[in-house]
Formats: structure tokens, C-alpha cells, sequence
């Protein structure tokens, strides 16, 4: 499972970019911040490698190893 909050994301999209497995899209509605942030498109295609959560400069990302499918 992969929690993006979207409160904390500033839209930088370094997730997107770091994602070996293209999970992420951009969303096209923008959040409270004013951003577009990532959109959780395809979980299914996760690694859990956790680059993401990594990469995250705003501490916005979690990635769960708990499957919950
Ligand atoms: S890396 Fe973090 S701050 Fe940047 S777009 Fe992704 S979730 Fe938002
Ligand atoms: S954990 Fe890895 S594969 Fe999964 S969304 Fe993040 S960067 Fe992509």
C-alpha cells in the first residue's frame, strides 16, 4: 500500500521520476498546497523498492511492505 499526503507533497514530482515501475502519474487535480501531486496510478506494478519514499524531499510519501490486495 502506498500512502502519498498530499498536504505535505509540494509537487516537485522526483517520485514520478525516480519510479522504476512508472506507478506514479501526475495528477490533474490540483491539492490544497496548490500542487499537482503524484497520483498512486498503478500499485499493482510496485516493487516496493522504496525509492519514492526515499526521494521524497517533504517526508510525503509511505510505502507499506504489507501487501493489502
Ligand atoms: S517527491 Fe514528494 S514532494 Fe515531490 S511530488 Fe513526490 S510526493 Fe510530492
Ligand atoms: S516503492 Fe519503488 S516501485 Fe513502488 S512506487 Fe515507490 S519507487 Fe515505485
Amino acid at each position: 500500500m502506498i500512502h502519498v499526503n498530499s498536504n505535505y507533497c509540494k509537487g516537485c514530482l522526483l517520485c514520478m521520476e525516480y519510479c522504476p515501475k512508472k506507478v506514479y502519474v501526475k495528477s490533474e487535480k490540483l491539492s490544497k498546497k496548490g500542487v499537482f501531486p503524484p497520483e498512486v496510478k498503478y500499485p499493482e506494478n510496485c516493487i516496493k523498492c522504496h525509492l519514492c519514499e526515499l526521494m521524497c524531499p517533504d517526508f510525503a510519501i509511505i510505502v507499506e511492505d504489507k501487501d493489502d490486495k
